[in-house]
């Protein structure tokens, strides 16, 4: 009895076991989730793997005296020396990968010189093996459908077209006799093609037309809808529904990032924003007025970011502001306009009274080279925003000016907290900036 229970409990627990292992293992390779540069690297890895399969099958084929005479030597040695080349070249590409895998540009280029490379290979591997074997035909169709999973259409669209053309002329050339046909190999045009090769030709190719094209352009709708809808849900994760703007995770996510990509010659400014007794706005009007106060403060922050910067909301009627490549001054003077223009929102109230809202901003600016983490550049606004409610609300505060106003605040470092309301401080006197 216990032993049957016990093999039992050890059936469920191993199950739980490989469950979890495979749901890790198929985690791991949701391949949609990454960068290009590193689908780049998956590609070129595939590559590389491939191609020692084919260096193993031209080995036994060269080695074995009874396939010899299928093969034509000088060009089989040429296709493997194609083929170690691939290998070669790929493990560059690889390398160049790895090192720029963070940079923008590399995610830019990288993807298409991949695949381009990966279309060359295809297009010379196929035209030594027969521009209308199968073998070809089934990388012509399979390759579409893995690239335009993995890669924007306007890569894969184009070099599939091309490749598509130019395997197509190589076997009109190589059946009508103006280049061989299938050069590795002796003899292929005699015993598939004999004399009727143009038939041939184009009973191959009334084949293989349609489906190509069917699979085609189904699999590039398919892919398109898929990769609109993941982006959709991506981008709804991303947000806050209330005021539109990032959410508290993806902007921690951005800093991490802009962390890892920025040089040492980089400046970032955080603006960490609170909106003054909003408490109080929602006890005297209302949560309708207050959620529509928020949603105005929303609108006019994505108002004010550049292409590189980012908002987002960090909690209740807190907000963060990321300016990327901003000293000191450029933070400083967007957050004094961001302050000023939220004294300007008028929201009315369903009472039809008219509501406004002033805010305090606490400012950071930092060269993110060489940081590791993102907890104190959020403790150094925070405590700057800190100061600056403690100084009277309604105003800007620079963590740099602290250590002049305050040397005890700037001196400790508290936790990140958003909760200012729990500090009663001695106010510093500061005056607006
Ligand atoms: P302080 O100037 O010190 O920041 O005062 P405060 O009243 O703004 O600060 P406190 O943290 O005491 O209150 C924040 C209020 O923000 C409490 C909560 O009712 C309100 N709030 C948070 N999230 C929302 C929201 O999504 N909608 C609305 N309408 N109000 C919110
Ligand atoms: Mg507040
Ligand atoms: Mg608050």
């Amino acid at each position: 009895m216990g032993l049957k229970r016990n093999m039992k409990l050890l059936e469920l627990k191993l199950k739980e076991y490989f469950t979890s292992l495979y749901q890790r293992a198929l985690g791991s390779v949701i391949v949609m989730e990454w960068t290009r540069v590193q689908k780049s690297m998956f590609v070129l890895a595939l590559m590389i793997g491939l191609s020692f399969f084919f260096l193993f099958y031209i080995a036994i084929v060269f080695l074995d005296q009874e396939w010899r005479p299928y093969i034509n030597e000088p060009m089989f040695r040429i296709l493997g020396l194609q083929i170690v080349a691939t290998i070669a070249l790929s493990s560059v590409l690889m390398w160049c990968c790895f090192i720029w895998r963070n940079s923008l540009f590399a995610n830019q280029y990288m993807p298409f010189i991949v695949n381009a490379f990966y279309a060359v290979a295809m297009c010379a591997n196929g035209y030594m093996l027969g521009a209308m074997s199968p073998a070809t035909g089934i990388f012509l169709i399979g390759t579409p459908i893995i690239g335009l999973a993995l890669f924007p259409r306007i890569i894969v669209m184009p070099l599939t077209i091309l490749a598509m053309l130019i395997m197509m002329i190589l076997a009109y050339a190589g059946t009508v006799g103006w280049i061989p046909y299938a050069p590795a190999f002796n003899g292929v045009e005699r015993t598939d093609l004999q004399q009727s090769s143009i038939f041939y030709f184009y009973t191959q190719l009334y084949f293989m037309l349609p489906p190509s094209l069917i699979i085609m352009v189904l699999s590039d709708v398919i892919f398109k809808q898929w990769h609109e809808r993941g982006r959709e849900v991506t981008l709804l994760s991303q947000l806050d529904s209330l005021t539109n703007l990032y959410n508290r995770r993806t902007v921690n996510e951005h800093l991490e990032r802009l962390l890892k990509m920025s040089t040492e010659a980089d400046r970032i400014s955080i603006l960490l924003l609170d909106l003054d007794f909003f408490k109080q706005v929602n006890d005297t009007h209302g949560h309708m007025a207050g959620d529509d106060v928020l949603r105005e403060v929303g609108h006019l922050l994505q108002s004010t970011m550049r292409k590189n910067d980012l908002a987002g909301r960090f909690g209740g009627e807190e907000f963060i502001v990321v300016l990327y490549r901003s000293a000191h001054e450029i933070g400083m003077s967007v957050a004094e306009r961001i302050r000023a223009r939220i004294a300007e929102i008028r929201v009315t109230s369903p009472a039809g009274k008219v509501v406004h809202v002033t805010a305090s901003v606490g400012v950071s600016t930092f060269s993110p080279f060489g940081m590791t983490g993102i907890d104190q550049i959020l403790s150094q606004a925070d405590q700057a925003l800190y100061t600056a409610k403690d100084a009277g609300r309604n105003q800007v505060v620079h963590y740099d000016q602290l250590s002049v106003l305050n040397p005890v605040l700037a001196d400790h470092s508290p936790n990140f907290s958003l909760d200012h309301a729990d500090h009663e401080h001695q106010a510093p006197n500061l005056a607006r900036p």
